[in-house]
């Protein structure tokens, strides 16, 4: 079971489809053929095939083909490449933390005004701007604590840090 969110996230972020997941489940367990991924999900093997190549096209699952000697069919044996995935996520959580950060800072180095109505909330000098009254209903615009939204991202931040795990996380053991 993939039990890591930001694992599910990039996954869900390549495939863009629910049966992503268990495909991809199945992959981690050891080289297997479209089929038998189809028989273990009770996915269509249409499903299967179209994941299958959305995962080669990102280069995280790669297969090999061979012929049947009696029947001349094809099978097509897939692999899981959890090096390329490792590296993916971590160019990924890199990008999101940067982000994070930026998030962080204008955070921490702002003060916010917001209306009680509802309406976006300002910063002091755009707050300041409008002589402390919101723009859209002219209510008086009132300090608004954001240590909260600090708490969250710096949790966020945390997570993306680590990879998504508490502990650092090791692909290598899914391979
Ligand atoms: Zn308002």
């Amino acid at each position: 079971m993939i039990n890591n969110t930001l694992i599910q996230e990039l996954i869900h972020e390549i495939v863009n489809e629910e049966e992503g997941v268990p495909v991809v489940e199945c992959l981690m367990r050891g080289s297997i053929t479209d089929e038998e991924i189809a028989e273990k999900t009770s996915l269509k093997l249409n499903t299967v095939r179209r994941i299958l190549y959305k995962l080669y096209d990102a280069g995280i699952a790669s297969y090999k083909r061979s012929k049947d000697p009696e029947t001349q069919w094809y099978t097509y044996t897939w692999k899981f490449e959890s090096e390329k995935l490792e590296k993916i996520m971590k160019k990924r959580n890199r990008e999101i933390v940067e982000n994070l950060k930026e998030l962080l800072a204008f955070e921490e180095n702002n003060m916010f005004f917001a209306c009680k109505n509802g309406h976006y909330r300002y910063t002091f000098d755009e707050a300041a701007e409008n002589n402390f009254r919101c723009p859209e209903c002219h209510e008086k615009l009132e300090y608004m604590d954001n240590s909260e939204i600090i708490q969250e991202i710096k949790e966020e931040l945390r997570l993306y840090e680590n990879n998504g795990s508490e502990v650092p996380f090791n692909f290598r053991s899914y391979s």
